[in-house]
């Protein structure tokens, strides 16, 4: 595997720089129990710096990956141990090892994913040089194993297994958070379905429809910006957040989308796929997701009973473009 494709898998756990996190600081304290080693660290290997979920014992969330000894670790699946850091080729002028924390040993576990991709190591060490036998290596490779599940179930609950789209659970999440920075009606919410997909399990095989949802969450990135967030809400339903949105902006994304999405050919599906689309603006007076969700759905279902492949408002206009949204509802 190449550093290109490794470094995609690694994207794609979304763990990087992310707060410190219980079953990760759990599995790092039992390390330290049972090693007694003053430094354990879970670190994964970015681009161009190793960065730590879990970082005990030492000050750091990040240092130059040119001087990780866990980038020595990532060259294979077994356990390095470097008995004596200062005598060692690899590490003997390593600043961490000269200078502080003075790391005189060093044992890490490659964490590797089921694609084996190793994104990075359990480690420990210590500042004395130190023996570690067999039965020791063997417990920091099953806790290593232990990190990597915790990963695993993390990226399950914050994913769509299928097409990696941000899970319906962490959309939600998501949302209270940008609606703590952001004050509506400045975040557009798009709701959109394929048309016809039942037919297109029906003629092409449920294998093939996996594919166009797979493809068309890919077709959606290529359209959306960076801190806008596409969320697989169940079967091949889907909902975009856009963040600092103006209603005119939410719906030529819409639109752009529901372009994207038309003209991109598919090798195992005959003639184009297509979606329909309900774009609303958060409201002042929503509450959560559910309100938001439940304009745009109802703009998506005009959608489809006008032809479907379209793009439809929300009934409940925001303030910005002079109707009030209270005064739309009552009277509709
Ligand atoms: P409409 O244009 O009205 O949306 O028609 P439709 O056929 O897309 O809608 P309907 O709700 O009747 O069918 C949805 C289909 O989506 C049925 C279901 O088998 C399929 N589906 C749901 N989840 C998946 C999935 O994960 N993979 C595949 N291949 N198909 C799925
Ligand atoms: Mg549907
Ligand atoms: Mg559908």
């Amino acid at each position: 595997m190449n550093e290109v494709e490794r470094l995609n898998i690694l994207r794609q756990y979304g763990i990087l720089d992310t707060p410190h996190e219980e079953p990760f600081e759990r599995i790092a304290a039992l390390a330290r129990l049972i090693f007694d080693a003053p430094i354990v660290l879970i670190s994964l290997l970015d681009d161009d710096r190793q960065w730590f979920k879990s970082n005990i014992g030492l000050d750091l969330r990040e240092t130059e990956r040119e001087h990780s000894i866990c980038n020595e670790t990532i060259r294979s699946d077994d356990v390095l141990v470097i008995a004596d850091t200062r005598q060692d080729i690899r590490t003997a002028r390593n600043p961490f090892v000269i200078g502080k924390p003075y790391v005189a040993f060093y044992a890490g576990a490659p964490l590797v994913t089921s694609e084996k991709a190793r994104l990075g190591s359990l480690c420990i060490m210590d500042r004395e040089p130190r023996h570690f036998d067999e039965r020791q290596m063997a417990i920091l490779q099953s806790l290593a194993a232990l990190v990597m599940r915790e990963m695993e179930l993390r990226r399950q609950i914050d994913q769509d297994w299928l097409t990696g789209a941000t899970s319906r659970m962490a959309f939600h999440g998501t949302l209270e958070k940008l609606v703590g920075r952001m004050a509506p009606p400045s975040i557009g919410l798009i709701s959109f379905d394929i048309d016809h997909f039942k037919q297109i399990n029906d003629r092409f095989g449920h294998m093939a429809g996996d594919r166009v949802l797979i493809d068309i969450v890919e077709v959606c990135r290529g359209v959306l910006r960076d801190g806008d967030v596409i969320s697989r809400m169940g079967g091949e339903e889907f909902a975009v957040l856009l963040p600092g949105a103006t209603t005119k902006s939410a719906l030529a994304v819409a639109e752009r989308l529901r372009q994207a999405i038309e003209s991109s050919r598919r090798t195992d599906v005959d003639g184009p796929v297509t979606a329909s689309f309900g774009v609303t603006m958060l409201d002042q007076g929503d509450h959560g997701l559910a309100d938001p969700l439940r304009r745009a759905d109802e703009a998506l279902y005009r959608s489809k009973a006008n032809g479907r492949n379209r793009v439809t408002y929300s009934w409940a206009m925001p303030a910005e473009i002079g109707l009030g949204a209270g005064s739309v509802r009552e009277g509709s």
